[in-house]
């Protein structure tokens, strides 16, 4: 599609380009051609040339015509061959441009497909359980109360994966939309507030105490429902992957003019094998921990740095294996008056 595409292109920019220097052309051949006759013509009639002797005006008049068309003729062929150059490597060039013009569509395309391939993929998975538990329910004689409960329960658990998933993909989906104007000044400790008084079912239910350490003045430049989310989605990681009674850390400070807010775990950690690819879209640590015990999609940390993106920020990550994890976001900071 885009190789038709990138063609189409080129036969444009090179009809555009062969219009203008075929236009250039034409004005310079009857321009020279006017220059050459009337040059040619003010010469007075000589009685006696070196070359041949004019017995008469007509004879002289028939060499001037003969002249002024030879250089005519190699004018034509000058500009011809002028166009043939232009338009073989005007070709080369159109098409070289036409690439390099289509190559971020091309690129936004794939990743469009890749992703779609991968969220279907995905919403597979938990439906396909979904109809296999009421499959194997219905084929059954008779059904007890208790057994619908336990499916009805099992079903429910797939529909609340499904819900996640679903969340997850919309808030992707948002995040890459939303126009960067609704900025504000927002206070550093109420966000990490936030995100501790959303998370403090799951931290108890881990053992984790989580504490924060931000000074009470601390602003930085954004979207306060977004830079919430992303400060769930670093603690709800620390948490999910901490060790039990053990402490997560959420330290802020001031920086060169920029905000440094640290998250910092005692869990497991990442492999190092793992750390360039925890950011994209899906990707999960290929772990017994991660897979099987902790809830999850893989989308959390590619929202987050969506959402760093978005606020002219930065998203970084420290781990070693057994030694936990510290992820680092780099804000603008607003001055304070
Ligand atoms: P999810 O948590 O839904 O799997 P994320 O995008 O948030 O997806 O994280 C991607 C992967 O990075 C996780 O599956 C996990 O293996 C790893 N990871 C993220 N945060 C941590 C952390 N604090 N400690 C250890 N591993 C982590």
């Amino acid at each position: 599609m885009f190789k038709s595409a990138s063609l189409r292109l080129t036969v444009w920019y090179l009809t555009i380009l062969m219009t203008v220097s075929i236009i250039f052309s034409l004005a310079l051949f009857v321009t020279s051609s006017r220059e050459v006759d009337r040059n040619l013509r003010r010469v007075p009639f000589p009685v006696y040339d070196f070359v041949q002797p004019y017995t008469s005006g007509q004879g002289f008049a028939d060499y001037r015509d003969q002249r002024i068309k030879a250089i005519q003729g190699s004018l034509v062929i000058d500009l011809l061959i002028f166009n043939l150059v232009v338009l073989l490597t005007g070709g080369a060039v159109s098409y070289a441009l036409a690439r390099r013009t289509l190559q971020p569509i091309e690129d936004a395309l794939e990743a469009q497909s890749r992703f779609t391939a991968d969220a279907s993929h995905e919403l597979r998975t938990p439906l396909a359980a979904l109809r296999s538990e009421i499959e194997v329910a219905l084929r059954g004689k008779k059904l007890s109360e208790k057994e619908a409960r336990e499916l009805l329960a099992s079903n429910l658990e797939e529909v609340q994966k499904l819900e996640a998933l679903a969340g997850g993909l919309l808030l992707l989906a948002q995040v890459g939309d939303q126009p960067s104007t609704t900025t504000r000044a927002v206070p550093v400790e109420a966000i990490l507030a936030e995100a501790v008084k959303r998370l403090k079912r799951e931290a108890s239910a881990h053992k984790i105490e989580v504490t924060i350490t931000a000074p009470k003045d601390l602003k930085v430049r954004g979207d306060e429902a977004s830079l919430t989310e992303l400060m769930i989605i670093l603690l709800d990681n620390a948490i999910k992957y901490g060790k039990s009674a053990t402490t997560v850390q959420l330290r802020a400070k001031s920086q060169g003019g920029r905000v440094i807010i640290e998250v910092q775990d005692e869990g497991a950690g990442i492999a190092t094998k793992d750390l360039p690819h925890i950011f994209d879209r899906f990707y999960r640590v290929d772990s017994s921990r991660s897979k099987n015990t902790a809830s999850g999609y893989g989308l959390g940390l590619a929202i987050a740095r969506q959402i760093t993106d978005r606020h002219d920020g930065q998203l970084t990550v420290h781990s070693k294996l057994g030694g936990g994890t510290t992820f680092t976001v780099s804000l603008p900071q607003v001055a304070n008056k």
